[in-house]
Formats: structure tokens, sequence, C-alpha cells
């Protein structure tokens, strides 16, 4: 029984840049553009990778990472409910082959497939540690199988459920998992055909979103650094850089990913504090990104040392500025958003808006004219929600004359 011709790409990058892989849903969580701007910007200015020679042999570096891993997947597959097979947390198998594509995958049996040059272009057990919870993480949460049953539910494929409904009664008198395992490989590679027609039976931009979560808790778990997952997150980011996965996107964005993957590494207590400083790139001349302890970041140019040229700036909160700036301020023309609805288009100085700009408030309110010194003043008109508007002339941030 092959499954060589299943593809659960979900981990590729195609060094060639062409795109294969997932299909989308909607439950990836969502972020506002400036946030994936900065996470795009941070993908570009990562340093390429090159592949290495690889120093240790590939079997024995999975079966390492493997054996530390293992028990926390297995904990966390029994949590997870068993949906489908018994046997399912007992084991999964490890195989290591040569593929100049950057790929690793699971079959629904649990079946890890490794290609080689996952470890040409990985640096560390860290990394590639990752990859393989990644994989254990769709199998513990049932995406092969959620897949097959959606495809049936989509109407797309004929015979899938039967086919899982047969296994269920082989379970239930009691047959062997091994033959068990072999009614739904059947079924899988059935459904192929017709499940790849309607781009089916790949992961899904929310299923890949939902691994690199409990990736992330497998690696913290067994000790791995969450910081090495990321650069794996950052890597494969730079084969897809659109800012967010389209309805016709066929694999998961690497901004949105990469958004994805922070907000779920800042909900664990670990790791965060080894992200501060100068990331990537040059912070000093050149393109780079830089973390404050405070979870203040920066991405984009920098001269002298200090923020200048195009860049994008966010705080903690959420709160955004896309634009320009220059020695070390926001000057020039940006995009402010802050994390409670406030946002103002137009243009800035010394980080106060300053000139033309549009300012909104989070209830629709909107002033459309000139500022000075982060205040409305000179000629401006001001909407409010219901359809009043005040046009005139304004100082320092009060309407003087109709
Ligand atoms: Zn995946």
């Amino acid at each position: 029984m092959s499954f060589e011709r299943i593809l659960y790409r979900c981990f590729v990058i195609v060094i060639s840049s062409a795109v294969i892989g997932c299909s989308p849903t909607q439950y990836m969580p969502q972020f506002n553009e400036a946030t994936l701007e900065i996470k795009r910007n941070e993908i570009a200015s990562q340093i390429e990778r090159t592949p290495q020679d690889i120093q240790e042999e590939p079997d024995l570096v999975l079966s390492r990472i493997y054996s530390r891993l293992e028990p926390h997947a297995k904990t966390a597959c029994l949590e997870n409910g068993e949906k489908w097979l018994e046997s399912s947390c007992s084991s999964w198998t490890l195989n290591v082959v040569d593929d100049e594509n950057f790929n690793a995958y699971i079959t629904p049996a649990g079946d890890i497939t490794f290609h080689s040059e996952v470890f040409k272009y990985t640096k560390s057990d860290d990394e590639v540690a990752f990859i393989l919870a990644h994989e254990m993480s769709h199998h513990i949460l049932n995406h092969g199988m959620e897949d097959i049953v959606n495809s049936e539910i989509m109407g797309a494929t004929t015979g899938l459920l039967s086919g899982i409904l047969v296994g269920a009664i082989a379970a239930g008198l009691g047959v062997s998992d091994a033959v068990l395992d072999d009614v739904i490989e059947d079924a899988v590679e059935d459904g192929y055909a017709s499940g790849r027609e309607a781009g089916r039976l790949t992961y899904s931009v929310d299923q890949e979103s939902e691994a690199d979560r409990l990736g992330l808790k497998l690696i913290n778990l067994a000790g791995y650094d969450e910081l090495a997952a990321r650069q794996v997150i950052l890597f494969i980011g730079a084969d897809s850089t659109e800012l967010r996965s389209g309805q016709s996107s066929s694999h998961p964005s690497g901004p949105e990913r990469l958004a994805a993957f922070d907000s779920y590494s800042n909900g664990t207590s670990s790791g965060q504090n080894s992200l501060i400083g100068c990331v990537s790139g040059d912070c000093v001349n050149g393109d780079g990104s830089y973390n404050w302890a405070d979870g203040r970041k920066y991405v984009g140019h920098w001269m002298d040392d200090k923020v200048h040229g195009r860049g994008a700036y966010s705080l903690a909160d959420g709160t955004t500025f896309v634009g320009q700036f220059k020695a070390g301020q926001i000057s020039g023309q940006g995009v402010f958003e802050s994390a409670n609805g406030h946002k103002y288009v137009g243009e800035f100085q010394n980080s106060k808006r300053h000139g033309w700009g549009t300012y909104t408030w989070p209830d629709g309110k909107k002033y459309v004219g000139e500022f000075k010194d982060d205040e409305e003043h000179g000629e401006g008109s001001l909407t409010y929600p219901d359809g009043r508007i005040f046009r005139g002339q304004w100082a320092n941030g009060k309407f003087l004359t109709q």
C-alpha cells in the first residue's frame, strides 16, 4: 500500500519556488494588514539559506528527536480522544527518502516521511523537532481523517464514507489494526484522484495553523527551542509572501502563518524572551528586524543605528504603524492603527500627525484635513456617523468657523 502519491505537503517549501499545497478555510486567526506587513517584511529580510552537506545520518537525527517528542505526543494524542483509530496513539513510524523538495508529511495511519532535503536546509535538532512535531500534530488532531470525511460531505468523492464505515464495522468485529489501517488507506487512495481534482486531500490553512500550535506546544514540552521553530516558519514563509491566504490559495501565506505562530508563541511562557534585540538582518545600516523586551517590534530599514526609511512598527497591544521613518522618528507618509480601532492615514513629522491626513475614530467619526503637532489645525472637515459634517477652520484641535 503506497502512500507516495498522497501528498500532505503541508510543510513544503519548493526551492524553485513553485507552489504546492493546502486548501484554505476560514479559521486561521485573523490579523490586520499592518501586522501582516510586518511579518512579510521579516520574512523578506531573513538571511537566505543555502543547502549544507548532511553531517549526521538523518535516520539517527529523527529517532533521537522522536524519542524526546513521543511521550508528549502520546499524551496529547490520548487527550485528543482518538476519534478514529484506537491504535493511532501507540506509535508513529519514521522514514527518510531521497528527494530534492523540502518536505515532510504524515499519512492518516501515522507513517511519517521526511525528504532528505530537509536535513540540508535545517540547522539543528530544534528545527527538525518542530517539523516532526507539526506532522505528528496533524495526526493527533485527526486532520487526515477530517479531510476524508469533509471530502465526502462536500460531495467531492464517492465511496469514501462507505470505506470508513467498512472500517468501523471491521473494527467492531475486532479485526487487527493492520487490516483496519489498510481499509482506511484504501479509502484514502480511492478518494485521492477525485479529491485532488476538487482541491482537497491536502491540509487546510486552518489545519496548518492548528498543527503549528500543537507542534509548538510539543517542542516546548520536550525542551526544544521555540526560536528555532520560528526560524523554520520564517524559512517556509519565503515560499508564499502574499499578505493573506486568499480563497484560491493553495497553502497558508507566509505572513499569516508567521503571525499565527507568534500569537501562539505569545501564549506560552517560555521562549519569547530569547527573541529580543536584532533578530534578523542588519539593524544598524540596512534592513533588519528588532524586538524590544516590552513587546515592541520594528521591521524595516535602518540608518546609523536608527529606524530610517520604510518600515513597520508595532506595540505589544497590536497598535501598528507602517510607513516612513526618519532618524529614529516617524516622518513622512504612513498608516497608524491602534489596537482599539483608531486609524490615521497621512503625513507625520517627528512622530506626530502633521500635514494632511484622515483620522478615523472607532465609532466611525472621521476628520479629513490638516494637522499640526498631532492636532487638527488648518482646513478640515469632521463627519459624524449620522452624516452631519462640520467643514471649516481648525486650530489646536478645536473647530473655529463653519
Ligand atoms: Zn502541515
